[in-house]
């Protein structure tokens, strides 16, 4: 497998099993790349409503980043109308989280509030993640799913 830069500062990305799933990771600005096998692993076991996919790219547009695979132009969306936007590959080979994602993340889980068990559980995983070891924004993507 050839060696993937960061499309943001274009240093090389680590592979990365940590969580049980591959991706890579930028140790300089800390954005992780995630392949669409991946991502779609992640969407079946959070969703099995076809209709949620169908949402995946809402308020899409074009940014300056570049695919670390193909290095074309990446296309920045709403995950799912979350006010979460991640980057994808314009030939659907992944997905890019800035780091800067991370803190939307917990602001979309606080947002799920009307549901107090999952939101309680969320908080507890958060905090005793953020005692532990620091835990990966893909941990957190799959907490924000409800998979733990
Ligand atoms: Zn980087
Ligand atoms: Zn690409």
């Amino acid at each position: 497998m050839s060696q993937l830069t960061c499309p943001v500062d274009r240093s090389q990305l680590i592979d990365s099993k940590a969580s049980g799933e591959e991706s890579s990771k930028c140790d300089l600005c800390g954005g992780l790349w995630l392949t669409t096998a991946v991502l779609e692993s992640l969407e079946d076991n959070a969703a099995s409503d076809d209709m949620v996919k169908g949402q995946r790219q809402y308020g899409k547009h074009v940014v300056d980043h570049t695919c670390p695979h193909c290095n074309e132009q990446m296309i920045r969306f709403r995950y799912r109308g979350y006010n979460l936007e991640i980057e994808a590959c314009p030939n659907d080979e992944g997905f890019w989280l800035d780091k800067s994602e991370d803190r939307k993340i917990r602001d979309v889980m606080k947002q799920r509030g009307s549901n107090l068990g999952r939101a309680a559980s969320a908080e507890r995983s958060w905090h005793s993640a953020r005692r532990g070891e620091k835990v990966g924004i893909f941990q957190r993507v799959k907490q924000l799913f409800g998979i733990h």
